[in-house]
């Protein structure tokens, strides 16, 4: 059963929703039936997925690095004045 994103078009709520046959879902929060289904990250294939995961993670080790590089610079700092 596929799992879709759907926004309402009359409150703007998201929520996910699981599509069955040919029904269609209804905003949890008003109870419309006016909504736009919004690409879900099931869409992405395992290759975009694991490019994007690597992505994150080296975005992840370059702002660790940075902020040692930052936390060294203030010790540095520090006992220079001292
Ligand atoms: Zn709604």
């Amino acid at each position: 059963m596929p799992l879709y994103d759907f926004r309402c078009r009359s409150c703007h709520h998201e929520f996910e929703a699981l599509v069955r046959g040919g029904d269609t879902p209804r905003c949890p929060a008003c109870g419309g039936a006016d909504l736009e289904r919004l690409l879900s990250t099931f869409a992405l294939n395992t290759d975009e997925r694991r490019q994007a995961a690597a992505r994150d993670s080296r975005k992840r080790q370059i702002r660790a690095n940075r902020d040692k590089v930052i936390a060294d610079e203030e010790y540095r700092q520090k006992h220079d004045k001292e």
